[in-house]
């Protein structure tokens, strides 16, 4: 007989994936034959580049089909410390690296085994939705703060990880380098964990990417997650990497050991040609986002009740919609989106999943078409409910 709370308190101290709701509930209106336009998903429309499906096509070929290394290849780790290397300066060695199955599970990873009941994690707002649940899940506790300035106001002695995300995702925002740094020297000498998402680092704008871990006096205590799913438009393949001290990469494989045993071997040898084949198909897709960033951002300043930033960085735009929310009477974002999605079939997904109020996350990763499309669609809905 089931017992009344037959789950564990974990589990319930966390809520599905936001975007991962609006995915799903996109798709149903799609299988009920409904001409959706999805801007919640944020996922390249870019097919993974030829010469990287030829490297898995070779490795089934050659059946490279077995268990791998639990942490990675070796020609894969050798790979990513290369890349990094090569991109922002770093020192990395092979037994400082992780291969993990996407960038996600890095993250979980690492929060899984540095964080215990208690350990306060420092996360700036807005913030990617998982940050939340997967510290909440270690037993540890988030402390929002307003954006990357609020950081320093936060930290206390329970401290136990800062959670740096540029570009980010949602707002598109850019952390400078010097701030970034000021970051460091809080965290560092306090021996607090600076883990910076590198998710979207190939994609600015202007000015040059770097990596916090580059820096003077990092290297003890950054923690850099890393993934082809953007970058080489491999989000399918679920490759991620983490380059971090080595005793703290030796609990992650631990953990992995017992979790997903491996990171597919065909994906690996993906990701393998990804980072040390060409990379001219990075600067393409970075041209096509910033073409379609100032297609949006003009479109979005143009209509009622919206205003933007122009992000820096990533693939999103994240507008303010207080003004429509006033103007149109509908009392929050949540509900903004399901009523956009029910009436207009726009697939957006409001800013409460990324800690605010007054805000929806549109992605620009989507085709050309079906940007014009969404924003025809965002607009009438703003022009038909404005009062
Ligand atoms: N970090 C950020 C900020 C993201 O936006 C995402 C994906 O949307 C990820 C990490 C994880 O990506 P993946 O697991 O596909 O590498």
């Amino acid at each position: 007989m089931a017992d009344a709370t037959p789950f564990a308190a974990r589990i319930g101290a966390i809520e599905i994936s936001a975007t991962a709701q609006v995915a799903s509930a996109a798709d149903q209106l799609r299988r009920q034959g409904m001409d959706v336009v999805d801007l919640g998903v944020g996922e390249p429309d870019f097919p993974t580049p030829e010469h990287i499906k030829q490297a898995a096509v070779r490795a089934i070929e050659q059946n490279f089909t077995r268990y791998t290394p639990t942490g990675g290849i070796p020609e894969l780790k050798a790979a990513v410390c290369q890349r990094h290397a090569a991109d922002f300066g770093t020192r990395y060695a092979p037994e400082e690296c992780i291969v993990s199955v996407g960038g996600k599970h890095v993250i979980f990873n690492l929060t899984q085994v540095l964080l215990g009941p208690g350990d306060e994690v420092v996360i700036s707002v807005p913030y990617w939705v998982t940050y939340r649940d997967v510290v909440e899940y270690a037993g540890g506790r988030c402390v929002f703060v307003d954006g990357v300035a609020g950081i320093a106001s936060a930290l206390s002695p329970r401290t136990k990880m800062v959670i740096v995300n540029s570009p980010c995702n949602p707002s598109g925002a850019v952390v400078e380098r010097e701030e970034f740094e000021r970051i460091l020297h809080l965290t560092a000498p306090r021996g607090i964990w600076l883990l910076t998402d590198e998710s979207y680092c190939r994609f600015v704008y202007d000015g040059e990417p770097f990596s916090i871990a580059s820096a003077e006096g990092a290297h003890d205590t950054v923690l850099v997650s890393g993934s082809v799913s953007k970058t080489y438009a491999m989000t399918g393949w679920r490759i991620g990497f983490g380059l971090a001290p080595a005793p703290v990469v030796a609990a992650m494989v631990k953990l992995q050991s017992h979790t997903t045993t491996n990171p597919t071997s065909v994906a690996q040898m993906a990701a393998l040609e990804a980072l040390r084949g060409p990379q001219d198909s990075v600067a393409v897709m970075l041209a096509e986002y910033r073409r379609r960033r100032d297609f949006i951002v003009e479109k979005l300043r143009a209509m009622p009740g919206v205003s933007i930033d122009t992000p820096r960085g990533a693939f999103y735009a994240y507008p303010d919609i207080r003004a429509a929310l006033t103007r149109t009477s509908i009392p929050d974002t949540t509900e903004f989106a399901r009523r956009l999605l029910d009436e207009q079939r726009l697939a957006v997904v409001p800013g409460s999943a990324f800690g605010t109020r007054d805000h929806i996350r549109i992605s620009y990763a989507a085709s050309q078409h079906q940007l014009e499309r969404g924003m025809q669609r965002l607009n009438r809905f703003l022009t038909e409910h404005s009062q």
